[in-house]
Protein backbone atom coordinates (compact mmCIF):
# COMPACT_ATOMS: atom_id res chain seq x y z
CA UNK A 1 0.00 0.00 0.00
CA UNK A 2 2.67 2.22 0.80
CA UNK A 3 4.56 2.03 -2.22
CA UNK A 4 1.36 2.51 -4.25
CA UNK A 5 0.70 5.65 -2.04
CA UNK A 6 4.26 6.63 -3.04
CA UNK A 7 4.04 6.59 -6.16
CA UNK A 8 0.50 8.67 -6.27
CA UNK A 9 2.34 10.92 -4.26
CA UNK A 10 5.29 11.26 -7.33
CA UNK A 11 2.82 11.56 -9.66
CA UNK A 12 1.49 14.99 -7.85
CA UNK A 13 4.36 16.28 -6.47
CA UNK A 14 6.93 16.17 -9.10
CA UNK A 15 8.49 19.14 -7.68
CA UNK A 16 8.79 22.18 -5.09
CA UNK A 17 6.93 23.87 -7.26
CA UNK A 18 3.85 21.42 -7.27
CA UNK A 19 4.15 21.18 -3.86
CA UNK A 20 3.73 24.92 -2.86
CA UNK A 21 1.03 25.31 -5.64
CA UNK A 22 -1.16 22.95 -3.74
CA UNK A 23 -0.25 24.44 0.07
CA UNK A 24 -0.66 28.49 -0.93
CA UNK A 25 -4.03 27.29 -2.53
CA UNK A 26 -5.00 25.47 0.73
CA UNK A 27 -3.91 28.87 2.51
CA UNK A 28 -6.34 30.31 0.04
CA UNK A 29 -8.87 28.32 1.01
CA UNK A 30 -8.30 29.04 4.29
CA UNK A 31 -9.43 33.28 3.87
CA UNK A 32 -6.08 34.28 4.41
CA UNK A 33 -5.07 37.78 4.11
CA UNK A 34 -0.90 36.94 4.22
CA UNK A 35 0.95 34.47 2.99
CA UNK A 36 4.60 33.66 3.85
CA UNK A 37 6.84 31.05 2.00
CA UNK A 38 10.52 30.68 2.97
CA UNK A 39 12.58 27.89 0.90
CA UNK A 40 16.26 26.20 1.11
CA UNK A 41 17.57 25.18 -1.65
CA UNK A 42 14.63 26.02 -4.34
CA UNK A 43 11.96 23.39 -1.61
CA UNK A 44 14.27 21.03 -1.86
CA UNK A 45 15.83 20.86 1.74
CA UNK A 46 12.28 22.61 2.79
CA UNK A 47 9.66 24.58 2.15
CA UNK A 48 7.70 26.71 5.06
CA UNK A 49 4.15 28.35 4.41
CA UNK A 50 2.91 30.50 6.81
CA UNK A 51 -0.83 31.58 6.31
CA UNK A 52 -3.65 33.80 8.60
CA UNK A 53 -6.42 31.75 7.70
CA UNK A 54 -9.03 30.35 9.64
CA UNK A 55 -6.71 27.24 10.95
CA UNK A 56 -7.28 23.58 11.47
CA UNK A 57 -9.53 22.43 14.07
CA UNK A 58 -7.32 20.11 16.94
CA UNK A 59 -9.71 17.40 16.13
CA UNK A 60 -8.78 16.91 12.46
CA UNK A 61 -5.50 16.80 12.81
CA UNK A 62 -4.65 12.98 13.61
CA UNK A 63 -6.13 12.34 10.10
CA UNK A 64 -5.26 15.89 8.31
CA UNK A 65 -2.39 13.96 5.92
CA UNK A 66 -4.78 10.53 5.36
CA UNK A 67 -5.80 10.13 1.43
CA UNK A 68 -9.27 11.68 0.76
CA UNK A 69 -9.80 11.37 4.55
CA UNK A 70 -10.15 15.48 5.06
CA UNK A 71 -10.67 16.89 1.75
CA UNK A 72 -13.06 20.17 1.64
CA UNK A 73 -15.14 18.06 -0.97
CA UNK A 74 -17.65 16.00 1.24
CA UNK A 75 -19.88 14.63 -1.22
CA UNK A 76 -19.99 13.43 -5.10
CA UNK A 77 -21.92 16.26 -6.27
CA UNK A 78 -18.70 18.44 -4.48
CA UNK A 79 -16.47 15.97 -6.34
CA UNK A 80 -18.78 16.72 -9.74
CA UNK A 81 -18.32 20.29 -9.45
CA UNK A 82 -14.59 20.88 -8.60
CA UNK A 83 -14.03 19.21 -12.11
CA UNK A 84 -10.43 18.80 -12.92
CA UNK A 85 -9.58 20.89 -10.37
CA UNK A 86 -7.99 20.55 -6.75
CA UNK A 87 -6.80 17.39 -5.37
CA UNK A 88 -9.71 16.04 -3.76
CA UNK A 89 -7.89 15.59 -0.07
CA UNK A 90 -4.72 13.93 -1.83
CA UNK A 91 -2.04 17.19 -1.65
CA UNK A 92 -1.04 16.99 1.99
CA UNK A 93 -1.34 13.21 1.90
CA UNK A 94 1.17 13.41 -1.45
CA UNK A 95 3.42 15.53 0.47
CA UNK A 96 3.70 13.43 3.62
CA UNK A 97 4.58 10.65 1.51
CA UNK A 98 7.57 12.67 0.00
CA UNK A 99 9.21 14.69 2.71
CA UNK A 100 9.10 15.20 6.53
CA UNK A 101 5.71 17.48 7.17
CA UNK A 102 5.17 19.50 10.60
CA UNK A 103 1.81 21.34 10.57
CA UNK A 104 1.53 23.92 13.55
CA UNK A 105 -1.95 25.41 13.96
CA UNK A 106 -4.03 28.03 16.03
CA UNK A 107 -8.28 28.68 15.01
CA UNK A 108 -9.37 31.93 16.68
CA UNK A 109 -11.44 29.22 19.13
CA UNK A 110 -8.49 27.89 20.77
CA UNK A 111 -6.19 29.03 23.41
CA UNK A 112 -2.86 27.57 22.18
CA UNK A 113 -2.03 26.32 18.93
CA UNK A 114 -1.34 22.65 18.17
CA UNK A 115 1.77 20.72 16.69
CA UNK A 116 1.41 17.67 14.48
CA UNK A 117 4.07 15.85 12.73
CA UNK A 118 3.03 13.30 9.80
CA UNK A 119 5.24 10.61 7.67
CA UNK A 120 3.36 8.63 4.68
CA UNK A 121 -0.28 9.69 5.17
CA UNK A 122 0.07 8.88 9.15
CA UNK A 123 0.37 11.01 12.16
CA UNK A 124 3.96 10.18 13.70
CA UNK A 125 5.11 11.38 17.49
CA UNK A 126 7.22 14.21 17.03
CA UNK A 127 10.54 12.69 19.05
CA UNK A 128 10.58 9.08 19.45
CA UNK A 129 8.75 7.84 22.58
CA UNK A 130 6.13 10.16 23.16
CA UNK A 131 2.58 9.37 21.65
CA UNK A 132 1.41 10.08 18.09
CA UNK A 133 -1.09 12.99 18.76
CA UNK A 134 -1.22 16.60 18.73
CA UNK A 135 1.21 18.59 21.34
CA UNK A 136 0.22 21.89 22.27
CA UNK A 137 2.17 24.88 21.36
CA UNK A 138 2.62 28.95 20.85
CA UNK A 139 1.42 30.06 17.90
CA UNK A 140 -0.65 32.41 15.74
CA UNK A 141 -4.23 32.20 14.62
CA UNK A 142 -3.53 30.47 11.17
CA UNK A 143 -1.34 27.98 9.55
CA UNK A 144 2.61 26.92 9.49
CA UNK A 145 3.22 24.17 7.31
CA UNK A 146 6.80 22.69 6.87
CA UNK A 147 7.66 20.06 4.36
CA UNK A 148 11.31 19.23 4.74
CA UNK A 149 13.24 16.84 2.36
CA UNK A 150 11.64 16.33 -0.31
CA UNK A 151 12.30 12.81 -2.01
CA UNK A 152 14.19 11.84 0.58
CA UNK A 153 12.83 8.26 0.00
CA UNK A 154 12.79 8.85 -3.62
CA UNK A 155 17.01 8.57 -4.32
CA UNK A 156 16.26 8.42 -8.00
CA UNK A 157 13.93 11.55 -8.16
CA UNK A 158 15.98 13.42 -5.79
CA UNK A 159 19.30 12.90 -7.72
CA UNK A 160 17.43 14.46 -10.75
CA UNK A 161 17.61 17.84 -9.31
CA UNK A 162 20.58 19.88 -10.81
CA UNK A 163 19.86 22.55 -9.79
CA UNK A 164 18.50 24.19 -6.73
CA UNK A 165 17.89 27.42 -7.82
CA UNK A 166 16.37 26.46 -11.10
CA UNK A 167 13.41 24.60 -8.91
CA UNK A 168 13.97 28.30 -6.86
CA UNK A 169 12.93 29.67 -10.51
CA UNK A 170 9.68 27.39 -10.85
CA UNK A 171 8.85 28.20 -7.68
CA UNK A 172 8.77 32.33 -7.81
CA UNK A 173 6.61 31.68 -11.00
CA UNK A 174 4.10 30.15 -9.74
CA UNK A 175 3.76 32.06 -6.56
CA UNK A 176 4.21 35.28 -9.05
CA UNK A 177 0.81 34.15 -11.01
CA UNK A 178 -0.94 33.85 -7.70
CA UNK A 179 0.06 36.93 -6.38
CA UNK A 180 -1.53 38.56 -9.51
CA UNK A 181 -4.20 36.73 -9.01
CA UNK A 182 -5.44 37.23 -5.56
CA UNK A 183 -3.75 40.77 -4.96
CA UNK A 184 -6.12 41.28 -2.01
CA UNK A 185 -3.49 39.10 0.10
CA UNK A 186 -0.05 40.36 1.07
CA UNK A 187 2.87 37.76 -0.31
CA UNK A 188 6.37 37.13 0.65
CA UNK A 189 8.56 34.94 -0.74
CA UNK A 190 12.42 34.40 0.30
CA UNK A 191 15.24 32.42 0.83
CA UNK A 192 15.97 31.03 4.56
CA UNK A 193 18.66 32.88 5.93
CA UNK A 194 18.16 36.25 3.69
CA UNK A 195 16.43 39.06 5.02
CA UNK A 196 15.24 40.35 1.48
CA UNK A 197 12.47 38.38 -0.05
CA UNK A 198 12.53 37.97 -3.34
CA UNK A 199 8.81 38.67 -3.73
CA UNK A 200 6.83 40.84 -1.93
CA UNK A 201 3.23 42.81 -2.15
CA UNK A 202 0.95 44.89 -0.05
CA UNK A 203 -2.22 43.61 1.45
CA UNK A 204 -5.23 44.75 -0.90
CA UNK A 205 -2.79 45.66 -3.91
CA UNK A 206 -4.73 45.62 -7.13
CA UNK A 207 -3.30 43.52 -10.50
CA UNK A 208 -1.97 46.41 -11.81
CA UNK A 209 0.44 47.24 -9.09
CA UNK A 210 1.46 43.76 -8.52
CA UNK A 211 2.02 43.55 -12.08
CA UNK A 212 4.34 46.19 -11.93
CA UNK A 213 6.08 45.12 -8.95
CA UNK A 214 6.27 41.45 -10.18
CA UNK A 215 6.74 41.98 -13.69
CA UNK A 216 7.92 45.28 -14.61
CA UNK A 217 6.14 49.03 -14.28
CA UNK A 218 6.50 49.18 -17.94
CA UNK A 219 4.70 45.88 -18.85
CA UNK A 220 2.01 47.39 -16.66
CA UNK A 221 1.64 50.56 -17.74
CA UNK A 222 0.98 49.09 -21.41
CA UNK A 223 -1.30 46.57 -20.44
CA UNK A 224 -4.91 46.61 -22.28
CA UNK A 225 -7.97 45.47 -20.03
CA UNK A 226 -10.37 43.16 -22.07
CA UNK A 227 -14.04 44.36 -21.98
CA UNK A 228 -15.56 42.02 -18.87
CA UNK A 229 -17.65 39.34 -21.34
CA UNK A 230 -20.37 36.98 -20.36
CA UNK A 231 -21.45 33.78 -21.89
CA UNK A 232 -24.74 32.80 -22.15
CA UNK A 233 -25.58 35.28 -19.36
CA UNK A 234 -29.23 34.52 -19.32
CA UNK A 235 -28.18 30.47 -18.53
CA UNK A 236 -27.49 28.66 -15.14
CA UNK A 237 -24.75 27.54 -16.96
CA UNK A 238 -22.90 30.96 -18.14
CA UNK A 239 -18.89 31.58 -18.06
CA UNK A 240 -17.22 34.98 -17.31
CA UNK A 241 -14.19 36.21 -19.26
CA UNK A 242 -12.07 38.56 -17.71
CA UNK A 243 -7.97 39.29 -18.33
CA UNK A 244 -5.50 41.89 -19.35
CA UNK A 245 -2.90 41.27 -22.30
CA UNK A 246 -0.09 43.24 -23.75
CA UNK A 247 0.10 45.99 -26.64
CA UNK A 248 0.23 44.35 -29.98
CA UNK A 249 3.98 46.06 -30.69
CA UNK A 250 5.96 44.67 -27.42
CA UNK A 251 7.41 40.97 -26.92
CA UNK A 252 6.97 40.24 -23.57
CA UNK A 253 6.67 36.86 -23.46
CA UNK A 254 10.27 36.24 -22.38
CA UNK A 255 8.98 37.04 -18.51
CA UNK A 256 6.85 34.11 -18.35
CA UNK A 257 3.84 36.16 -20.32
CA UNK A 258 1.20 33.61 -20.21
CA UNK A 259 -1.33 33.63 -16.45
CA UNK A 260 -4.09 31.48 -17.43
CA UNK A 261 -6.63 30.79 -14.32
CA UNK A 262 -9.68 29.14 -14.73
CA UNK A 263 -11.91 29.03 -11.26
CA UNK A 264 -8.78 30.38 -9.67
CA UNK A 265 -6.82 27.37 -10.32
CA UNK A 266 -3.20 28.18 -12.73
CA UNK A 267 -3.88 25.66 -15.78
CA UNK A 268 -2.77 25.08 -19.07
CA UNK A 269 -4.65 25.45 -22.37
CA UNK A 270 -2.38 25.51 -25.35
CA UNK A 271 -5.86 25.70 -27.57
CA UNK A 272 -6.61 28.91 -25.64
CA UNK A 273 -2.76 30.22 -25.82
CA UNK A 274 -2.38 29.54 -29.61
CA UNK A 275 -5.95 31.35 -30.25
CA UNK A 276 -4.55 34.41 -28.59
CA UNK A 277 -0.92 33.69 -30.02
CA UNK A 278 -2.46 34.00 -33.60
CA UNK A 279 -4.31 37.73 -32.70
CA UNK A 280 -0.92 39.21 -32.52
CA UNK A 281 1.00 37.43 -35.40
CA UNK A 282 0.66 40.12 -37.52
CA UNK A 283 2.09 42.90 -35.27
CA UNK A 284 4.85 41.04 -33.66
CA UNK A 285 7.85 39.04 -34.99
CA UNK A 286 7.72 34.98 -35.73
CA UNK A 287 6.96 33.06 -32.55
CA UNK A 288 7.43 35.99 -30.38
CA UNK A 289 4.41 35.89 -27.81
CA UNK A 290 2.01 38.49 -25.98
CA UNK A 291 1.40 38.66 -22.59
CA UNK A 292 -1.70 37.72 -20.99
CA UNK A 293 -3.69 37.54 -18.06
CA UNK A 294 -6.96 35.20 -18.17
CA UNK A 295 -9.52 34.52 -15.27
CA UNK A 296 -12.33 32.20 -16.50
CA UNK A 297 -15.34 31.34 -14.50
CA UNK A 298 -16.63 28.14 -16.19
CA UNK A 299 -19.61 26.47 -14.13
CA UNK A 300 -17.98 23.36 -13.39
CA UNK A 301 -20.12 20.71 -14.33
CA UNK A 302 -19.07 22.24 -18.10
CA UNK A 303 -14.96 20.62 -17.37
CA UNK A 304 -13.77 17.57 -18.61
CA UNK A 305 -13.41 15.49 -15.77
CA UNK A 306 -11.95 12.63 -17.88
CA UNK A 307 -8.47 14.61 -17.17
CA UNK A 308 -7.08 13.58 -14.69
CA UNK A 309 -6.35 16.24 -11.83
CA UNK A 310 -2.65 15.91 -11.94
CA UNK A 311 -2.75 17.14 -15.25
CA UNK A 312 -2.71 20.73 -15.66
CA UNK A 313 -4.00 21.10 -19.47
CA UNK A 314 -7.76 21.45 -18.98
CA UNK A 315 -11.06 20.73 -21.26
CA UNK A 316 -14.09 22.10 -21.21
CA UNK A 317 -17.59 21.99 -23.19
CA UNK A 318 -18.19 24.44 -25.50
CA UNK A 319 -14.78 25.34 -26.18
CA UNK A 320 -14.34 27.08 -29.15
CA UNK A 321 -17.91 29.08 -27.77
CA UNK A 322 -14.77 30.32 -24.95
CA UNK A 323 -12.39 30.63 -27.65
CA UNK A 324 -14.18 32.93 -29.76
CA UNK A 325 -15.04 34.66 -26.32
CA UNK A 326 -12.16 35.65 -25.74
CA UNK A 327 -10.58 36.14 -28.74
CA UNK A 328 -13.35 38.74 -29.52
CA UNK A 329 -12.37 40.49 -26.12
CA UNK A 330 -8.87 41.02 -26.88
CA UNK A 331 -9.57 42.23 -30.34
CA UNK A 332 -11.68 44.78 -28.99
CA UNK A 333 -8.84 46.04 -26.02
CA UNK A 334 -6.51 45.78 -28.93
CA UNK A 335 -8.62 48.07 -30.94
CA UNK A 336 -9.26 50.50 -28.37
CA UNK A 337 -5.59 50.84 -28.37
CA UNK A 338 -5.53 52.07 -31.83
CA UNK A 339 -2.90 49.48 -33.25
P1 LIG B 1 -8.23 19.44 -0.27
O1 LIG B 1 -7.67 20.83 -0.41
O2 LIG B 1 -8.59 18.82 -1.58
O3 LIG B 1 -9.34 19.33 0.73
P2 LIG B 1 -5.62 18.90 0.89
O4 LIG B 1 -4.85 17.64 1.10
O5 LIG B 1 -5.01 19.97 0.05
O6 LIG B 1 -7.05 18.50 0.29
O7 LIG B 1 -5.96 19.49 2.30
C1 LIG B 1 -6.67 18.70 3.24
C2 LIG B 1 -7.44 19.53 4.23
O8 LIG B 1 -6.58 20.13 5.18
C3 LIG B 1 -8.21 20.69 3.62
O9 LIG B 1 -9.49 20.26 3.18
C4 LIG B 1 -8.32 21.66 4.78
O10 LIG B 1 -9.44 21.33 5.57
C5 LIG B 1 -7.08 21.38 5.60
N1 LIG B 1 -6.03 22.38 5.36
C6 LIG B 1 -4.89 22.19 4.66
N2 LIG B 1 -4.11 23.30 4.65
C7 LIG B 1 -4.79 24.22 5.36
C8 LIG B 1 -4.51 25.58 5.74
N3 LIG B 1 -3.39 26.22 5.35
N4 LIG B 1 -5.43 26.23 6.52
C9 LIG B 1 -6.57 25.60 6.92
N5 LIG B 1 -6.88 24.32 6.60
C10 LIG B 1 -6.01 23.63 5.83
MG1 LIG C 1 -5.87 21.39 -1.28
Amino acid sequence: KDVINQIAAAEIIHRPANAIKELLENSLDAGSSSIKITLKDGGLKSIQIIDNGHGINKADLPLLCERYATSKLQKFEDLQKLGTYGFRGEALASISYCSHVEVVTKTKNDGCGWKANYQDGVIIPSKPGSPAEPKPTAANDGTVITAEDLFYNMPLRKRAFKSPSDEYTRVLDVITKYAVHNPHVSWVCKKAGTSLPDISTPVNSTVKANIANLYTPSLAAELLEMPLTVLQPESKLSSTIRGWVSNANSNWARKGGWLLFINNRLVESNKIKKAIDALYTAYLPKGASPWVYLSLEIDPAKIDVNVHPTKSEVHFLNEDEMIDGICGAVQTALAGANV
